[in-house]
């Protein structure tokens, strides 16, 4: 095998004609094989990402489909927005409960991030000469315990206005050591989620979590050596940078920029992070702290309990200033980047029993689905969520405890209802408080009504082979495996047991006739094994009935 590293390409244009392959491998097939040949060659210790999505294209450029180097209709559209901050917080007040303030100030810094970069582009394509305009960028701190909707505000306003979302975790960066290469990988990220539209992708939000664990207070606990850094390779991308599209530390994407060049994509091969709207989030611990110091007030945790004497510190946190962000740890360069700054509040039992019933994103429209998938409608009452919301708050996890509760709760419910049969199932404060019990009590409803079931059609059964003998004059009687054999089968197959039964032993008035004639019989077993192949079995019987007397007559199929 060739070297797949070197610079000329297996199937290169100079390639004598019968040798090329018909069509041209694909970014997938050429980056799998070469990550199969480096992971062997190597031993497997190479780092590979992904490039998912389609190639990357900037504006103007248009996608071609595979092996096609014909150019299709430009379908790329500059990045549009024409939202109010209005427009953009009633959208958040559909899904989230709480945090009005937030979404206020998220709404209104998302607009200003927008419609200035729009200004900004219009100023450049019609001014092209002139200075550029002032325009200082409104990169978000969101504060705040975890599971309070930070990051459910930023998902939601990405998916309203159209542009592609990252998050990453902060503390992922000052693991790997490769500081400067991941930081760069989000805005890679943004380019895959816009599918290859860079001109989208520059205007993409990235949302970095547990920013507080970059401060050097971090590093002090011991917990990151690298925050300083992973703050200055960050600083680098809120300012403004170009980033590689192509990764120099990632062979998959250095191979994807061998197979654009190959089919003639010399389009972008940077993007620019000017327009990037960048949001971080933590919990912040202990700066409540220094804003007590530097106030003179008390404070009291995200999550501890209420404590008249005290300041909560979401009250305390919205009073932070640059200064105490830099007295916590962060690069007063890195922490003025972030000039707007909101708070989170701690949900309580009333919120989380408001998210449950009255979000649009409530995971109970999630359990109703899924319970109403094997057609039982499940009815979750009020009393069922409230105290489901207290044990949640208990947890002091957000809206992340009210899964963990159901779960808890559903576990057993969701594994055995399916099976039970029962067509509803009704969620109460006893089903919360005592499930063992309640299932005990519905698997005790289900018995009965699999036996009226069965009941039903051993009725169903009886009238039909009462009908046969009035017609036929020939008594049959069903061996109970018969039965349900012929219950089953009727369910599964979606008929009533007499349009079954006349199906399945539609040739019996013959065949029985005959087996009659030989043998004065007129009253017949009906086996389980007549139910699976009646045919078969008739067949047999009427052999064995015909055989010539004093014939071995093998296993007998009929009494009488
Ligand atoms: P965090 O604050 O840690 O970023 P998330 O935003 O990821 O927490 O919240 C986790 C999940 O909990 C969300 O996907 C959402 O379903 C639910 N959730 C959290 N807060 C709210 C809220 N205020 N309103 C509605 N749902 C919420």
């Amino acid at each position: 095998m060739s070297d797949p590293t070197s610079e000329t390409p297996p199937a290169a244009p100079d390639t004598p004609d019968d040798e090329k392959p018909k069509k041209p491998a694909s970014a997938e097939e050429i980056s799998q094989k070469l990550e199969d040949f480096i992971k062997n060659t190597l031993g497997g210790q190479v780092l590979f990402t992904r490039i998912d999505g389609p190639m990357p294209r900037g504006k103007g450029e248009t996608e071609s489909k595979e092996g096609d180097d014909e150019p299709e209709k430009d379908t790329s559209i500059a990045f549009a927005f024409n939202f109010k901050p209005a427009d953009i917080k009633a959208h958040l007040d559909r899904f989230v409960i709480r945090q009005d303030e937030a979404k206020k100030v998220l709404a209104t810094a998302v607009c200003d991030h927008y419609h200035h970069a729009r200004m900004l582009r219009e100023d450049r394509e019609q001014h092209p000469d002139a200075t550029p305009l002032e325009f200082s960028k409104q990169n978000v701190i969101i504060s705040g315990p975890t599971g309070v909707g930070k990051t459910y505000l930023v998902k939601r306003i990405a998916d309203l206005i159209g542009v592609p979302f990252v998050k990453a975790d902060a503390t992922k960066f000052s693991e790997t050591g490769y500081v400067g290469a991941d930081v760069d990988d989000m805005v890679r990220d943004l380019v895959s989620k816009a599918d290859g539209d860079i001109d989208l992708a520059e205007h993409g939000i990235i949302y970095i979590d547990e920013i507080d664990k970059l401060s050097s207070g971090a590093e002090r606990l011991g917990r990151d050596v690298s925050g300083r850094g992973v703050q200055t390779a960050l600083l680098k991308l809120m300012e403004e940078t170009e980033v590689p599209l192509y990764s120099q530390n990632d062979i998959r994407s250095q191979m994807q920029m061998m197979f654009d060049t190959r089919k003639g994509r010399t389009g972008r091969e940077v993007i620019n992070t000017r327009n990037i709207l960048f949001i971080v989030s933590g919990a912040f611990s202990g700066l409540e702290k220094i804003i007590e110091k530097r106030t003179n007030r008390k404070a009291i945790g995200f999550v501890s309990a209420g404590d008249p004497e005290r300041t909560p510190a979401e009250h305390l946190f919205r009073d932070a200033v640059t200064k105490d962000f830099i007295d916590y740890g962060f690069e007063s360069e890195f922490i003025g980047r972030l000039p707007v700054r909101v708070v989170c509040d701690p949900l309580s039992a009333d919120d989380l029993f408001a998210i449950m019933k009255t979000s649009e994103g409530s995971l109970i429209r999630q359990y109703e689905r899924e319970f109403a998938a094997y057609g039982i409608k499940s009815i979750f009452h009020d009393e069922a969520l409230r105290e489901i919301a207290s044990r949640a708050a208990e947890e002091k996890t957000g809206a992340r405890g009210l899964v963990t509760a159901w779960e808890k709760v559903l576990r057993d419910f969701k594994f055995e209802m399916p099976s039970l049969g029962l067509p509803e199932l009704s969620i109460d404060a006893e089903l919360v408080r005592h499930p063992a019990a309640t299932l005990e009590r519905l698997r005790g409803q289900a018995k009965p009504l699999q036996s009226q079931i069965d009941e039903a059609h051993a009725h169903d059964l009886m009238l039909w082979a009462d009908e046969f003998f009035n017609q036929h004059g020939f008594d049959l009687q069903f061996e109970p495996p018969a039965m349900a054999s012929i219950a089953a089968r009727a369910q599964r197959e979606g008929l009533q047991i007499a349009a079954l039964c006349s199906k399945l032993f539609k040739d019996y008035p013959f065949g029985l006739k005959l087996v009659s004639r030989s043998t004065n019989t007129t009253k017949f077993t009906i086996p389980p094994e007549a139910v699976e192949q009646p045919d078969p079995w008739l067949s047999e019987l009427v052999v064995q009935a015909c055989r010539p007397p004093g014939e071995e007559a093998g296993t007998p199929v009929t009494s009488e």
